[in-house]
């Protein structure tokens, strides 16, 4: 078995900085590249016509920006030392999002928090895990923080 990139999504939440520590630590021992992503939470109509209104799209475009400043300080701590990381901001439906990613970029792990920003409402995963637990198409491995 080989891991040679790994895919970290993350919403900034603690359930996902728990999973930062797994990430950084199997990325350092495997030497693998590893891709930081958020997700900028694109409302999309049902069956996915919708057109977003100018606008809209500059707000997007700001909500990118300003994410991509927070992604690029993300677990400087963390992940000291490590080389082949790479830090996207992407815009769409975030478990969609994720799951195309790694298929596109040919992803052997994806690491996730079981929990995210909204937390306790479902009892295993939240609704960005599930999903991507069910849809990835490499192994995914979920961390959960202790007080789930
Ligand atoms: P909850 O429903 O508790 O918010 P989620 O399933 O949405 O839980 O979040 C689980 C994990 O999914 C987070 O810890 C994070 O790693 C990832 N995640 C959630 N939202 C995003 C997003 N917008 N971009 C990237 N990763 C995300």
């Amino acid at each position: 078995m080989e891991i040679r990139s790994i895919l970290f999504p993350t919403d900034f939440s603690e359930g996902s900085s728990q999973a930062l520590q797994y990430a950084a630590d199997i990325a350092r021992r495997y030497g693998a590249k590893l891709y930081l992503l958020y997700v900028v939470h694109e409302i999309v109509e049902a069956g996915g016509w919708y057109v977003p209104h100018p606008s809209m799209d500059n707000i997007y475009k700001d909500l990118v920006r300003d994410a991509q400043k927070e992604l690029d300080e993300y677990g400087l701590e963390e992940l000291k030392g490590l080389n082949g990381i790479e830090r996207r901001v992407l815009r769409g439906v975030p478990h969609e999002v994720i799951v195309k990613f790694a298929s596109d970029n040919r992803i052997d792990l994806i690491i996730i928090g079981t929990h995210g920003r909204k937390g306790i409402d479902r009892i295993l995963f939240g609704s960005t895990a599930a999903y991507v637990v069910r849809h990835a198409p490499c192994p995914v491995l979920t961390v959960r923080l202790p007080k789930y």
